[in-house]
């Protein structure tokens, strides 16, 4: 499984990352740019470019990428809450394609996100 996203060469770890969950199908490493005290990322291992891309045969593998954001913000000590964001196209602010979560936490988030 691969990408040619900068994700891909984290997954192929070909460039590093600050690794803090990894299983068969996901990958969850810290944002190199935090905009939270906590701000990690979740990302499938399959090159997913975008929700959009997403098919009913994905159906298990976003489940999974949901419950290991779960996990991951738990380990994390987000107890109080945390928010979950998908940037979806060039609309949606996205930079990377290749899908991923951002798991934010460790402030109070703030509503109507920009
Ligand atoms: P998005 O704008 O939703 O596509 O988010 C992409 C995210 O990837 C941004 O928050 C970036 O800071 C982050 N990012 C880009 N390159 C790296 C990297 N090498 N390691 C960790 N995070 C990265």
């Amino acid at each position: 499984m691969t990408s040619d996203t900068i994700f891909g060469k984290i997954i192929r770890k070909e460039i590093p990352a600050d690794i803090v969950y990894e299983d068969d199908l996901a990958l969850a490493f810290k944002d190199i740019t935090p905009q939270a005290p906590v701000h990690i990322l979740v990302i499938p291992k399959k090159p997913i470019p975008k929700l959009a891309d997403a098919s009913p045969e994905d159906q298990a593998l976003m489940g999974h990428l949901l419950l290991t954001a779960k996990q991951v913000a738990e380990e994390a000590g987000l107890s109080n809450g945390y928010r979950l964001v998908v940037n979806t196209g060039s609309d949606g602010g996205q930079t990377v394609y290749h899908f991923h979560i951002h798991i934010l936490g460790g402030r109070q988030m703030k509503w109507p996100p920009g």
